[in-house]
């Protein structure tokens, strides 16, 4: 039996790891972890799909993704799974300041899709008093990472994977592997030294505010409804390393989320939360084959998802789990080659 090494225990690592259970045979799973839910960057996250913060990643990379995230939440909902993996199907405004507002690209996979006539723009403009130059309607999921992480990490045991938490900080830690997948968003830039990987800071609330259910993007907030509560917020703060709550930024949360939503007034504060978005010049998915020791080791990266670790978490696992294969397969070319 081949083993492989999964580093990391967030959005991407568990969907990975359970990927390559469902998918190939004859594999060990074993994931290393310093942390897991719910103090992951994902436990943070509203777990909306929505390709945001993708920086320089090809478009057709973004599409493929969130394409195939989206297609299995569409089959989670309709197996009648959303309560346990915390799933909710939520209708999405999102409205633009933006003088050069374009219509995303991603429009065309999100369900539903409809831009707002100007006379839609016009009645938005009087009713939120603000100066909205285009936006946008559609239908999406919230995919929340504190029930769905629990959820997977269940599902993986119970089919033989082993979870251990220890911090790697070293690839010969993990030599005796077969195959070594690193999911280790923002770490991977000390663990594999990545310069091109660089903090986004997100603060936001969750309030008590059972009576919402609409997604209300604008350009300076959001308000985006989870299943035990409503996020308010947020912050994109780049190469900010700060993840203590600032009274500052979450002033400026309440006052934008409860003037584009007064009914806000009277919801009850659960929590203020900050997080480091795992962003990257372009996300990374790749295999690399490293020579340690005379072995050959393949590594797989699957980092530097930005804001949109959750949309891209199952299309990613997806890929990397065939990245898996292909390492498999060339080292059992490559002993074959030795005999
Ligand atoms: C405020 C905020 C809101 C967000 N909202 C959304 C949203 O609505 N939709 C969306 O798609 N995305 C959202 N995101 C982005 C999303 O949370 C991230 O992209 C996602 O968490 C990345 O997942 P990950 O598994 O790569 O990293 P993480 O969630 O950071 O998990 C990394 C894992 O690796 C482990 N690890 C790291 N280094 C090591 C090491 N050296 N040894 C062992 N283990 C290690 C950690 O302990 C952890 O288990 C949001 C992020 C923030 C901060």
């Amino acid at each position: 039996m081949r083993k492989v090494a999964v580093v990391g225990c967030g959005p991407i690592g568990l969907t990975t790891a359970c990927m390559i259970q469902e998918k190939l045979h004859n594999v060990q799973v074993i994931i290393y972890t310093e942390n897991e839910s719910p103090n992951t960057t994902g436990d943070i996250s509203a777990g909306f799909w929505t390709p945001v913060y993708t920086e320089n990643t090809p478009i057709e990379h973004v599409m493929r993704w969130s394409r195939r995230t989206l297609k299995h939440l569409i089959e989670l909902w309709k197996s009648g799974k959303a309560n346990e993996t915390g799933l909710s199907l939520v209708p999405v405004l999102m409205l633009s300041e933006e003088p050069n507002f374009s219509v995303p690209e991603w429009s065309k996979i999100a369900i539903g899709y409809t831009e707002l006539s100007p006379e839609d723009i016009q009645t938005y403009c009087v009713e939120f008093q603000k100066n909205f130059k285009g936006g946008f309607t559609y239908i999406s999921f919230t995919w929340e990472p504190s029930i769905f992480l629990p959820y997977l990490k269940k599902k993986f045991l119970e089919k033989g994977g082993i979870v251990v938490h220890k911090r790697i900080d070293d690839i010969n830690q993990l030599s005796h592997f077969d195959v070594i997948v690193y999911c280790t968003g923002l770490d991977a830039k000390y663990l594999l030294h990545d310069e091109k990987l660089y903090p986004v800071r997100g603060q936001l609330q969750r309030v008590s505010a059972p009576w919402l259910f609409q997604v209300i993007f604008d350009s300076e907030c959001y308000i985006i409804p989870n299943i035990n509560c409503v996020i308010l917020g947020g912050t994109k703060q780049k190469n900010d390393y700060e993840t203590i709550i600032r009274e500052d930024d979450k002033n400026n949360i309440v006052k934008r989320c409860t003037n584009l939503e007064p009914s806000l007034k009277e919801s009850i504060l659960i929590k203020d939360m900050v997080g480091l978005r795992p962003c990257r010049t372009e996300t990374r998915l790749e295999l690399e084959i490293l020579n340690l020791n005379e072995k050959h080791l393949p590594i797989i990266y699957n980092y530097g998802h930005g804001g949109s670790g959750v949309t891209f978490s199952y299309g990613c696992a997806w890929e990397a789990c065939d990245l898996v294969n292909d390492a498999l397969n060339i080292i059992n070319a490559k002993n074959k080659s030795k005999l």
